[in-house]
């Protein structure tokens, strides 16, 4: 197979980019499950904008900063802000409706934003731009969609790459491209609690590093402070913006915790809040109080404000006007991944990367709420510009693994061994961190898990989509885990605690 633009994921970066790109050449998005299995399917609060007249551009990106620790590439975050409003307006003009009021955006606040400048669709956004994202690249005709077919391997020589192998029906194919795009999203499901759908498994930058791409940041996990307690997988998430209209964290004794902790109350930076819901947890459980009490919202209110969460909650009993909601963190978002500039490139020849999968710089070491969908579409809006189509052969001798059946034994201790993963990961690169324990424990563990998968492939000659899968959770994994022991002092999310 051959196409112009090879595009590997289907959230809101590669779809975006799709649309683009649809324009200068034939496009083919292949996406390991359904389109719309995403993170951007579950993203609930919105997307943050310089959009209101009374709010200031700098105070934006100074929010960003600020919360990022100062580890920011400031340029990136200049860029991405100044373009923030033109990708709100794309959005509007593919068909996303904001929610509005008197013909004007509506805007909602989140954790470490001095102003309300969150553009929102109800509490599920990010369903709503998947929505309307995917009905326009099914529409149009320079666009071929592959579902279920899992990118296995970049294929590169010589620092250029020229499209990837992948696993579909059963069988593994080889697609060439011009340009290929990474936009695979992040690496939740390497942590045993997370917000993080399925899908999220760090394949990308897994297959980066193998082609020779850099990654930086990987030690900053963000830790979203409020999913719900309840043993579902992955966790629900209660978000941000319902503390951004009004509730407030209340600890077992019945005291908001964090009025006196932090100028912002319930809306600082969402590394100080969920480090201190984890440390009231050790004398109890933590709750949001959502109530017409707490917040002065009537239930007529929260049900239209917040219809996704209202509804899941009251499954539970859990009525947001009345009865406390049961929050603990959970494992939400990478700020580090694959190294791109402000166009995308990765430093090899003709392969782009976009969204949760890459290092812009613009999160530092803790991303400020809502700037990641942001980033998604502000950075996929600019590559277009600088896209040449490559002169360079393809080399076409490329040797590909067998494949393993489903019911193999290799793939059931691959599942065992992702269990293992998701449960180390948590342990020892969490929300509080031992970088001795990480040095004498972690890393070990992570580097056996590795051997032993490599003997299941049988040094790479045997393959499937849970074997990969596994072996790409090891990899970036260990990855994590040597950043956050080369990381002496607490900065951002990565927060260490002496022994
Ligand atoms: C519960 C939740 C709530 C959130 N709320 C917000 C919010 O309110 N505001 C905000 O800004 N951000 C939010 N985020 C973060 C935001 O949703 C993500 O960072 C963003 O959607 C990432 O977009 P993406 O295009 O990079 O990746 P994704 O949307 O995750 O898409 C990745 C795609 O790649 C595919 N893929 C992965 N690996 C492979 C492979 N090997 N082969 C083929 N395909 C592959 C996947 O199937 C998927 O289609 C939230 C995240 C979660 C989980």
């Amino acid at each position: 197979m051959r196409t112009n633009f090879l595009v590997i994921g289907s959230g809101i970066s590669g779809l975006n980019f799709a649309l683009h790109a649809a324009k200068k050449g034939r496009v083919l998005i292949v996406t390991k499950k359904k389109l719309i299995d995403s993170s951007t399917n579950y993203a609930q609060g919105g997307i943050a904008a310089v959009l209101d007249k009374t709010d200031d551009f700098k105070q934006h990106v100074k929010d960003t900063l600020e919360t990022g620790a100062y580890h920011n590439n400031k340029k990136a975050v200049v860029f991405m802000i100044k373009n923030s409003a033109a990708a709100v307006h794309r959005l509007m003009d593919l068909g996303v409706e904001f929610a509005k009021e008197n013909g004007q955006l509506k805007l909602t606040q989140e954790g470490g934003h001095h102003h309300r400048r969150i553009a929102y669709v109800g509490d599920y956004t990010g369903k709503e731009i998947e929505r309307i994202l995917v009905k326009r690249v099914k529409n149009n005709k320079n666009i071929t969609i592959i579902e279920d077919a899992f990118a296995l391997k970049l294929i590169t020589t010589n620092k250029t790459c020229f499209g990837a192998q992948i696993i579909h029906k059963n069988k593994i194919q080889i697609i060439l491209a011009d340009q290929t795009i990474v936009a695979t999203g992040g690496i939740g499901q390497l942590f045993e609690y997370t917000t993080n759908p399925p899908i999220s498994t760090g394949d990308g930058i897994a297959l980066g590093i193998e082609a020779g791409c850099k990654t930086k940041d990987l030690e900053f996990i963000q830790f979203h402070p409020t999913a719900l307690e309840k043993n579902i997988y992955p966790r629900f998430l209660i978000s941000e913006t319902v503390r951004g209209e009004g509730a407030k964290l209340i600890n077992s004794k019945g005291e908001y915790f964090m009025e006196k902790l932090h100028p912002l109350k319930d809306l600082a930076p969402r590394d100080i809040v969920a480090r201190e819901i984890y440390s009231q947890m050790k004398n109890g459980p933590v709750f949001l109080d959502s109530s017409t009490k707490c917040t002065g919202h009537t239930k007529k209110f929260l049900q239209n404000r917040f219809p996704q969460i209202y509804k899941h909650l009251l499954k539970d009993g859990i009525k947001m006007e009345k009865n406390l909601i049961p929050v603990t963190p959970a494992a939400h978002y990478i700020c580090g991944g694959i190294v791109t500039d402000l166009h995308g490139r990765t430093g090899i020849k003709n392969l782009f990367a976009f969204g949760e999968v890459t290092c812009t710089g613009v999160h530092g070491a803790n991303r400020l709420a809502s700037n990641s969908l942001l980033e998604a579409l502000v950075f996929s809006n600019q590559i277009i510009k600088k896209l040449k189509k490559s002169v360079t052969k393809a080399d076409t001798k490329i040797k590909s693994p067998k494949l393993l059946a489903k019911n193999s034994r290799q793939t059931k201790t691959a599942l065992i061994l992702k269990q293992e993963i998701k449960h180390l990961m948590w342990q020892y690169a969490g929300i509080i961190r031992k970088r001795s324990l990480i040095k004498q424990e972690a890393i070990p563990q992570m580097q056996k898990i590795i051997t032993k998968l490599f003997q299941l492939s049988q040094n790479k000659t045997l393959t499937n989509q849970t074997l990969t899968e596994t072996e790409n959770m090891a990899k970036v994994g260990l990855l994590i885990l040597q950043a956050a022991n080369k990381r002496k002092k607490s900065l951002g999310c990565h927060f260490v605690q002496a022994i």
